[in-house]
């Protein structure tokens, strides 16, 4: 395998002959496999803290539970999921606060504004990055859960569990919009 010939390498093309000592340096340190997905930016109210998803979300869509509710201030929770390595801080980490009522979601935002960013559901191994956090990313909302307990119906035509989905540990059960 030679790497330094690969495409999205940090040695590839001129910079390779000023780097004698470039084969002793491992492969993944001159790579960069996600080259070629979308990033989207986003920010916290303040801008104090910036963030970046990268790649494809694994499901988007809304949650209507009284715990969204109760955090967010608002009706439903728009959101989009992601594996926690395509989620990175950028800038303001040092401000991000974290506050976990349970241990499946550790919610967390910016402690200069209050303004909210994601929650980390770490027992399914995804982070919930709320669609209003990255406004650059083309949020197609597939499914509403938790719509049992919903305060604002919404006549979307898409699939309203009562919970979550059987892979998330829910009933996976529809009910009427
Ligand atoms: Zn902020
Ligand atoms: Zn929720």
């Amino acid at each position: 395998m030679v790497c330094a010939e690969q495409p999205g390498s940090a040695l590839a093309g001129a910079s390779l002959k000023s780097h004698v000592q470039a084969r002793a340096i491992p492969c993944i340190m001159v790579t960069f496999p996600v080259m070629s997905e979308t990033s989207y930016a986003g920010q916290c109210f303040c801008g104090a803290v910036e963030l970046v998803v990268t790649g494809e979300a694994l499901g988007a869509g809304y949650c209507h539970c009284e715990s969204c509710r109760s955090w967010s201030g608002g009706p439903v929770n728009a959101f989009t999921l992601w594996k926690p390595g395509a989620v990175k801080f950028t800038k303001g980490e040092e401000h991000v606060a974290t506050y976990n009522k349970t241990e499946k979601s550790y919610r967390k935002w910016c402690s200069l504004c209050g303004g909210h960013l994601l929650t980390a559901h770490p027992q399914w191994d995804l982070v919930d990055v709320f669609a209003a956090t990255i406004p650059s990313f083309p949020f197609t909302p597939g499914v509403h859960v938790n719509y049992e307990m919903t305060v604002l119906p919404m006549k979307d035509g898409l699939p309203k569990l009562k919970d979550f989905p059987t892979e998330l540990g829910g009933t996976g059960e529809a009910v009427p919009e």
